[in-house]
């Protein structure tokens, strides 16, 4: 198919891909100590004309490979096949997909056979009244759900909004989850209603389609701000939704904003939606963020033999930073845990702060090469011209090699351009340095005392005291 490819040399790379020998070569660059902690780790899935699929098992070891071998890793593929110029992963988490695959399979398995239309009804055993956690901020949105659950059609529709990672996917899976015992529930995305609809259309399922929803005893549709356009699409769903409610079926939806609010909805349907009980959730207040966070923590401990003991301070700390969302302050504790997995042990407050630099309230612009090499001098008491030389004493190439490691780690910034930075080094001189220092850490803890010190300083030092 490509044409200009068909040379001798592209064709051969090409039917020889070989993860094998990458990963050969990943090794020798990088060492055994991060090979084997991070790089071994990548399962290759599938190469692409110009980009590869990998998957890892987690999003922190995704976040934490890319953020800091990204670029060492591409060039290292494009040493085998200059085609490649981007590497795209994926999470697959083995372990946790099966056991719900499971439990979801067991628990829809009559709707399974009898109805491809309900795949999507994937109602989630984890997500219930019992473990969602309240605060003053979810109260409400608590409360009138329960009350839902316990005597359909009094309020309705009932329409829960918040921002994301609020709780509102959790909360309408509970309602869910509490009346599919002995209700039909028809739990769906306004994404995948939208989808199914199309679909059923140019299949010519259009009837089966209107039966499914309308014979809900309960229709729960998430995230309906996604719902726009289509005028055929919103005309169905209107009549679906009015026929519902007038046979005293539940409608559930949530959005991330007020009926009012929502765009490139027709009014009457909007006005439709205010009709029921409207309800929100709102930011959570910080000792709901932490009583979730200590939640979850027992979660985790159930599930870890106990392993996850992180003192009160790193608690507070996380649930004093991560203030934005729910889902944030999950995914950060779900970080903190991958690490006490990996290392087998917890991190330390530093250590916290740098598996979470990417949310924390950090002004990443203040993070530059000169501040890392102004602090880093300061730390070895050397002068920045020192730093910049191309004298090589002893006492001048540690806090050089230090400075590039930590530029590397720290910044986005690509080998070439930490370079620049250092009197235009080569980039493989950086590599050298990141290396050693990744080395020494290991072996010297006045090395790695000093880091963690030094880490800690560019990551949380105000502007004016540098
Ligand atoms: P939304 O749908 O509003 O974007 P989700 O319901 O998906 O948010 O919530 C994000 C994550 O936070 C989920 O893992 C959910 O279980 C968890 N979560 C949200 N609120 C709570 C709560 N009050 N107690 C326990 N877990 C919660
Ligand atoms: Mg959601």
């Amino acid at each position: 198919m490509d044409l200009p490819m068909k040379n001798n040399l592209n064709v051969n790379i090409d039917k020889n891909f070989n993860w094998e020998i990458i990963q050969k070569e990943l090794r020798n660059q990088f060492g055994n100590e991060i090979y084997e902690s991070w790089l071994k780790k990548i399962v290759f899935e599938q190469k692409f004309t110009n980009h590869i699929l990998v998957s890892v098992s987690t999003r922190f070891i995704r976040d934490w490979i890319v953020s800091r071998y990204l670029d060492q890793i591409l060039g290292i593929i494009k040493k085998f096949n200059k085609e490649i110029i981007r590497i795209e992963f994926k999470i697959e988490n083995k372990v946790d997909f099966n056991k719900n695959d499971n439990q979801i399979n067991a628990n829809t398995k009559i709707s399974f056979i009898k109805d491809s239309f309900l795949q999507y009804n994937r109602i989630d055993q984890n997500k219930s009244f019992e473990n969602f956690v309240i605060g003053e901020s979810n109260k409400l949105a608590f409360e009138a759900a329960k009350k839902v659950s316990e005597k359909i059609a009094h309020y309705n529709p009932f329409y829960l909004y918040a921002g994301v990672g609020m709780g509102k996917t959790h909360l309408l899976n509970a309602i869910g989850l509490k009346l599919k015992k002995d209700k039909k529930v028809t739990f769906i995305s306004a994404e995948r209603f939208m989808y199914q609809f199309v679909k059923s259309i140019k299949s010519n399922e259009m009837v089966k389609f209107k039966e499914n929803f309308r014979n809900s005893d309960v229709l729960i549709i998430d995230d309906i701000q996604f719902m726009n356009g289509k005028e055929a699409m919103q005309e169905e769903f209107f009549h679906t939704f009015n026929a519902l409610i007038d046979k005293d079926s539940q409608v559930i939806l949530s959005a991330d904003r007020p009926p009012n609010k929502l765009v490139k909805i027709q009014e009457r349907i909007k006005s439709r939606f205010s009709g029921g009980l409207v309800v929100d959730i709102q930011s959570p207040e910080h000792e709901l963020r932490l009583k979730i966070l200590k939640t979850k923590v027992d979660d985790l401990n159930i599930l870890y033999n106990e392993k996850l003991k992180l003192s009160s301070d790193i608690l507070n700390f996380i649930s004093s930073e991560i203030r934005n969302s729910i889902r944030e302050l999950v995914g950060a504790l779900n970080r903190v845990a991958s690490f006490a997995r990996i290392y087998d042990r917890v991190p330390n407050i530093n250590e916290v702060k740098i598996i979470l630099k990417d949310l924390l309230n950090i002004n990443e612009t203040k993070i530059t090469i000169d501040n890392i090499q102004t602090l880093v001098c300061k730390y070895f008491k050397i002068s920045k011209n020192e730093m910049l030389s191309s004298r090589r004493s002893r006492y001048l190439v540690r806090p050089r090699q230090v400075a590039i490691y930590l530029s590397k780690i720290l910044t986005t910034k690509s080998l070439p351009e930490i370079g620049r930075e250092f009197s235009n080094r080569d980039h493989t001189t950086v590599i050298h340095s990141v290396k050693t220092i990744e080395r020494l850490k290991v072996e010297n803890t006045e090395i790695s005392n000093g880091l963690n010190h030094l880490k800690n300083q560019i990551l949380y030092k105000n502007e004016n005291e540098i």
